[in-house]
């Protein structure tokens, strides 16, 4: 069923070239892992070494399962290891649209499912001694007066689905803690957070290995053969396993056709000054909350540990990024922070965001032996990991999670030609919608 399609744009070997991300620059200390060389045989094949495919293995083998992972580059290059480090709450689309589709009480288990993938994040970073400046709380701030009304509709939303304690805040108790006068007001929420993802899939990667993964980098499937017993093909080596899980998520291309069409990868640019004076940074964001605004095409940003503001937004669908993101970002951060209009810019960069058309995951099976998930639409940190989890329930054989996911129905992105200038339409309305609403 799958013989590979000529490079995806959206692709680790294109990416390759691209200029070295804040987080790459400031890694732990790693190691290189071998390509795949020779036949191999294994109980599940992983295909891609970002937070979903990492979480997958690792409790594939903690469920006694013979894994073998699969990276194209290296462990984190897709966007697990580019993102924003958010630690978000519940889905990129809200809590609505899955409550229409699936009902109130299945829509609550979701929303159950998605905290819980914090609580996982918390427990492997403290259980692996993961170094990845974990810092908790969180700001959704509103870019104009209209937002607070979306901000009031999120926290009743959050109430209505258990998730108490968050606070309304309105705009001078903003400014006393976010230095500036763009926003006005903040939903804020203490159990939600930032941290370095590359750091934390590093951390992850090992602890797989400890639990008895074999992990191979540089090792890009170029197909799929399906079946009882699907193989997976590398340039220099194969893979025959029970299962097969597909976590390449925007990365992925066009490995298996099935589900291709069923995201789009859409490009986010993301920048990091140089170490911002401590008084300057101490004051910036006082409580040291990730921030993200409350727009479509939204800005976000937070502190690192080393005092950089790490800044992102826009969104780019020609499935390019440029190598220079600074000209895109910088006008951006100085709206927000005039007065950074002088920072010098250390690090920007790229990534690709796997939206799906009603921006909820797309997990499930397109065979008895081929599982996947991806389409977390800008919120994957927290879903990819649980999604991780509910792929090794099912491959285990209790799939009662994985299939209340995997009943949400998905419309594809139309294909060939059509599928870039109707995207670019789509954002040029969503752009419009926040100048004016
Ligand atoms: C700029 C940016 C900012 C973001 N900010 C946030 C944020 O702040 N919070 C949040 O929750 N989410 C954020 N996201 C989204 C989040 O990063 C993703 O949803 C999440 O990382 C997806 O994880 P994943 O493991 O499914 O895929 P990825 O991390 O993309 O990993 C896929 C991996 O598969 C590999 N791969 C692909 N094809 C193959 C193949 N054929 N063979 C072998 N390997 C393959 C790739 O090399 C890649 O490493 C952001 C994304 C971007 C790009």
């Amino acid at each position: 069923m799958t013989r590979p399609k000529p490079l995806d744009r959206a692709d680790p070997a294109a990416e390759a070239v691209r200029p070295l991300t804040y987080y790459h620059a400031t890694a732990n200390a790693h190691k290189a892992r071998a390509r795949l060389q020779g036949e191999h045989q294994a109980d599940v094949c992983v295909i891609g070494g970002g937070f979903t495919g990492l979480s997958a293995a690792y409790e594939l083998a903690n469920r006694g399962f013979r894994v073998i992972l699969l990276e194209a580059a290296s462990i984190g290059w897709g966007a697990s290891g580019r993102n924003g480090g958010q630690i978000c709450t519940g889905f990129s689309s809200g809590m609505a649209r899955i409550a229409a589709q699936l009902g109130r009480e299945d829509a609550q288990r979701c929303f159950r499912i998605a905290e819980e993938g914090k609580v996982m994040i918390a427990s492997n970073i403290a259980e692996h001694g993961i170094a990845c400046d974990l810092q908790w709380g969180y700001l959704h701030v509103a870019p104009k007066p209209s937002a607070m009304d979306d901000l009031k509709e999120m926290q009743e939303e959050f109430d209505a689905y258990g998730y108490g304690g968050t606070e309304l805040i309105d705009r001078d108790a903003l400014m006393a803690r976010l230095q500036t006068s763009a926003y006005h007001g903040a939903l804020r929420e203490a159990r939600a957070g930032h941290f370095h993802p590359l750091n934390y899939c590093l951390g992850m990667a090992d602890a797989c290995e400890e639990s008895g993964v074999a992990i191979f980098e540089d090792s890009r499937a170029l197909a799929v053969e399906d079946g009882a017993r699907p193989k997976v093909m590398t340039a220099q080596g194969s893979v025959s396993a029970k299962f097969v899980v597909a976590a390449g998520s925007a990365y992925l291309g066009g490995l298996i056709p099935a589900i291709r069409r069923k995201i789009m990868p859409v490009g986010s640019f993301v920048i990091a000054t140089e170490p911002l004076p401590d008084d300057v940074a101490s004051n910036l964001i006082r409580d040291d909350e990730a921030v993200a605004d409350t727009n479509f095409v939204l800005d976000y940003f937070r502190m690192t540990a080393d005092r950089r503001l790490l800044f992102g937004g826009r969104c780019a669908y020609s499935g390019f990024i440029p190598n220079n993101v600074e000209p895109w970002m910088r006008p951006r951060l100085r709206r927000i922070f005039p007065q950074l209009a002088d920072v010098k810019i250390d690090y920007g960069w790229g990534g690709f965001i796997d939206i799906t058309m009603n921006r909820i995951p797309d997990i499930g099976r397109v065979q008895d032996t081929i599982y996947y998930a991806q389409g977390f639409s800008g919120q994957g940190v927290v879903v990819g990991t649980v999604c991780g989890r509910l792929l090794a329930e099912a491959i285990a054989g209790q799939a009662n999670r994985f299939d209340l996911l995997a009943r949400i129905r998905h419309t594809p992105f139309p294909g060939g030609v059509a599928r870039t200038p109707l995207l670019v339409l789509a954002m040029m309305w969503y752009r419009l919608r926040d100048a004016i609403s």
